[in-house]
């Protein structure tokens, strides 16, 4: 039997191929794909800003049935809320489990996404057999270096396929939080005061972990007035948008929310260089700062390092999540009182790929869910 894939050939070029159908070895599982996320990531790829190897087959959010599955592939594998059998709907983490060997498992164990021995799916090269690397296909080839996570019941069927970009967020706000002392303000608590500046699919879905582990006031930033109400439906308390307002007048509105001072926390969530800039200038002495949107390069931007040290700042990079991350999500898809279902706006079949790509950032668009089982 055949499987259709949709592969990049390179950045801007897609083609739906077919490949043989593999058997899994034994530390090994096929998975069908049944829904997978396109994700702002893809849409770099595809126009070029992110150095790879190609032909590769993306995407990397994915939800999916065990079709066929190794001997021992609950021994090899990290399964989490298994044993795993053929007919489970599980979803798998894109990071594979740490070499062990590198300098930053060694040095930095407890950052697993450092690791230089990992390899991700969506993002591998797919020249070598079994080919199936990434998740825009119909089944994919899931390795024994894999963490796999079976999918609680109680995750409501729509919101499945949230699972990857919640990790990203429940990541980005824990980023933000403080070992210590949380009561003499230092980091993110309850009741603090947060900027999310961009309100994309990442944005929104920060926001709603903000709202629902306590924090105070929300405000979020975005060019799009529809993009700003689902920022509101998520749970923020002021909206302003960026298109409307000078820098001077977001931050001099911003102080007038939060006594003079400026946010605890900001997190930047638009991947726009000048974003950045403006977490700097929204965010409170002795606050944090949190990069979230940049997961490719575009470009620099002026920053003052005097800010920095005058305001004696934390500055955090966000480099995706640690694999186990992926239970956060789970557990906060299952307790969430946001409206998540609302995020996902959009669903295709495989060969719509490109269409989907094009269609990202666009208004009133969120998550595209590709379902190549369509
Ligand atoms: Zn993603
Ligand atoms: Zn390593």
């Amino acid at each position: 039997m055949q499987v259709q894939a949709a592969v990049m050939l390179q950045p801007g070029q897609i083609e739906i191929r077919e490949f043989e159908k593999p058997t899994p070895a034994d530390d090994a599982l096929l998975l069908q794909v049944d829904s997978v996320g396109i994700c702002g990531s893809d849409k770099h790829m595809y126009l070029g800003h992110t150095a790879l190897k190609f032909p590769v087959i993306p995407g990397h959010e994915v939800v999916g049935t065990v079709a066929e599955i190794g001997k021992n592939a609950n021994q090899v594998m990290n399964v989490m809320g298994g044993p795993i059998k053929a007919g489970d709907r599980v979803t798998v983490v894109p990071g594979s489990k740490n070499c062990g060997r590198c300098y930053y498992c060694l040095h930095v164990p407890g950052r697993p996404t450092l690791c230089s021995g990992r390899t991700i799916y969506g993002f591998s090269n797919s020249e070598t057999p079994p080919y199936l690397n990434g998740e825009f296909a119909e089944y994919t080839y899931i390795h024994g270096n894999s963490w796999v996570y079976k999918m609680p019941e109680s995750v409501p069927d729509e919101i499945r396929v949230l699972t990857e970009p919640v990790a990203v967020a429940t990541r980005a706000v824990e980023r933000a939080c403080a070992p210590g002392l949380p009561q003499i303000g230092d980091g993110y608590s309850i009741g603090s005061r947060v900027a999310v500046l961009g309100c994309g699919p990442i944005g929104l879905l920060v926001v709603a972990v903000l709202r629902d582990s306590g924090a105070g006031t929300i405000i979020a930033t975005d060019l799009i007035d529809s993009r700003l109400e689902m920022a509101k439906q998520m749970g923020a308390n002021v909206v302003i948008n960026v298109g409307d307002t000078t820098p001077e007048e977001r931050v001099e509105q911003i102080q007038e929310l939060t006594n003079g001072v400026g946010v605890d926390i900001a997190i930047e969530c638009a991947g726009l260089p000048a974003v950045f800039s403006e977490a700097l200038d929204v965010v409170r002495r002795g606050g944090k700062v949190i990069e979230v949107g940049h997961y490719t390069d575009s470009g620099d931007t002026q920053v003052r390092p005097h800010q920095i040290c005058n305001k004696d700042l934390d500055v955090c990079g966000v480099w995706a999540y640690p694999q186990i991350q992926f239970q956060t999500a789970l557990d906060y898809l299952q307790i969430t009182r946001a409206p998540l279902h609302e995020l996902i706006t959009h669903h295709l079949p495989l060969h719509q790929l490109e269409k989907g790509i094009d269609m990202l950032g666009q208004e009133g668009v969120y998550k595209v869910v590709i379902e190549p089982q369509l």
